[in-house]
């Protein structure tokens, strides 16, 4: 609040880019990352001929590169804009491109505040329909400033179905509705795990924890993401399961969800 008080920063449009949607979560580690990057890519399958960006402020850790297999610097237009790494179609761009995979983001919250701004400005974009947010996990000043800096169209918020995500998962919605951001719905993830060999389902995380926290938010929930052993293993190869195994299962839940923000 201080911070916006001393006016940092001011709510301007982002020039061709119709529709900005934050992928957050309140916890880290319950696959918010891998959420955005199968949502980006889930868009831009349903809504064929349209162009999605993904940006990730995520800057302490940023998982974008290694996500969508994307490593090397940006160049630099004659503007002096970045121009975003392209893969599978998809315009990103990551701090994880400006600094060493090992260096340690080292920073006081306003310079955090100032990379991302850099992030969303100093960026070739170009025309989006979509540009979707890795957010920094947490309800910050960092998360509150990106809200307050460009006009957010909606927010994501994934959880897992275990009490202290969905604990977190509602700040984070509260955040948002603070600031105006329509809270789309939640994600649930990793509700179920469904054994390979003998279909036996286990709910790992707890079972279906986010419908009260829906209900209580007056949201729906967008999709249901089972904890699966593709969705790891692709993500760690930058081959996200829309786009490398897009007939499965876990793909189809991930389109699920695009076909909703739509
Ligand atoms: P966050 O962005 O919330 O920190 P990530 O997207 O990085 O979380 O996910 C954390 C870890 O969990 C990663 O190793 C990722 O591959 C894995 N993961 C995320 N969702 C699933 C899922 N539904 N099934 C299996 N593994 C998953």
């Amino acid at each position: 609040r201080q911070l916006m008080a001393r006016g940092l920063p001011k709510q301007r449009p982002m020039p061709g880019v119709k529709q900005i949607i934050a992928v957050a979560s309140g916890k880290g580690g319950v696959g918010k990352s891998t959420t955005a990057v199968n949502l980006a890519l889930g868009l831009a399958a349903v809504c064929k001929n349209s162009t999605v960006g993904l940006l990730d402020a995520d800057v302490y850790g940023p998982s974008i590169p290694k996500l969508m297999n994307l490593r090397g610097s940006p160049e630099v237009t004659t503007e002096n804009q970045m121009r975003p790494l392209m893969n599978y179609g998809i315009a990103c761009m990551s701090m994880g491109f400006l600094i060493e995979e090992s260096a340690p983001v080292v920073w006081r919250g306003l310079m955090v505040m100032s990379a991302v701004e850099k992030l969303l400005r100093q960026v070739a974009w170009g025309n989006l329909d979509y540009l979707i947010i890795d957010m920094p996990p947490g309800t910050g000043d960092v998360q509150l400033s990106i809200t307050q800096s460009i006009p957010v169209s909606g927010a994501v918020i994934v959880t897992t179905p275990q009490d202290l995500a969905l604990i977190d998962a509602r700040r984070g919605a509260e955040m948002f509705k603070k600031v105006n951001v329509p809270v789309l719905g939640l994600v649930q993830n990793m509700n179920v795990f469904r054994c390979p060999k003998c279909h036996h389902e286990t709910h790992i995380f707890g079972e279906d924890g986010a419908q009260q926290l829906a209900l209580d938010l007056d949201v729906e929930i967008l999709g249901d993401i089972p904890l699966h052993l593709n969705i790891r293993e692709k993500s760690d190869k930058g081959q996200p399961v829309v786009v490398s195994d897009p007939e499965s299962p876990e793909a189809i839940a991930y389109l699920r969800v695009a076909a909703k923000v739509i």
